[in-house]
C-alpha cells in the first residue's frame, strides 16, 4: 500500500484512512502512525478489496439488468456500507465515536490490529462476525 502523507485526508482528529490501495495519513499526524496503524488500515484495505470485488458483481448485474451507468454505483460498495452502517448505529448510540467504533469494519480492525499474523490467516468477509455484537 502506498503512503500519501496530506493535510486534509482523514479529517482532523484522526491519524489515518484507507482508500485502498493508498494509506492517507495527516501531516500533522504522522507521529501517531505507527506498525499497530498500519496493520489497522491493511485489515481495511482487505475488507475494500473484498468490497470493491462484490461491488464490481452487483455493477455488472444491474447493467444486464439494464440500469446503465448508475450501476457503477454499487462499485464503492464499502464505502456505502460504512456510512449506512454508521448512520444506523448512530441512531441507536446517539453518539458518533461510539457508532464509529462499532461500524463492523472498525470492530474487525481495532480487534485484530494487534495481532501480527492476522492477516495471513484472515478468512474472506471476516468483518461479517462482527456486525453481531
Ligand atoms: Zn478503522
Amino acid at each position: 500500500m502506498k503512503k500519501v502523507y496530506n493535510n486534509i485526508f482523514p479529517v482532523k482528529g484522526f491519524t489515518s484512512m484507507i482508500i485502498w490501495p493508498f494509506i492517507f495519513i495527516r501531516n500533522d499526524r504522522v507521529w501517531a502512525f505507527n506498525t499497530i496503524g498500519e496493520r489497522h488500515e491493511g485489515i481495511h484495505g482487505r475488507q475494500q478489496k473484498e468490497m470493491l470485488i462484490l461491488g464490481a458483481i452487483i455493477a455488472v448485474i444491474l447493467a444486464v439488468a439494464g440500469c446503465g451507468w448508475w450501476s457503477l454505483i454499487a462499485l464503492p460498495l464499502f464505502f456505502w456500507w460504512y456510512c449506512v452502517e454508521w448512520l444506523v448505529r448512530l441512531c441507536i448510540y446517539r453518539n458518533k465515536m461510539t457508532a464509529y467504533k462499532n461500524i463492523a469494519f472498525e470492530r474487525e480492525a481495532y480487534d485484530k490490529q494487534y495481532d501480527l499474523i492476522y492477516l495471513d490467516q484472515r478468512d474472506v468477509f471476516a468483518w461479517i462476525r462482527y456486525i453481531k455484537q
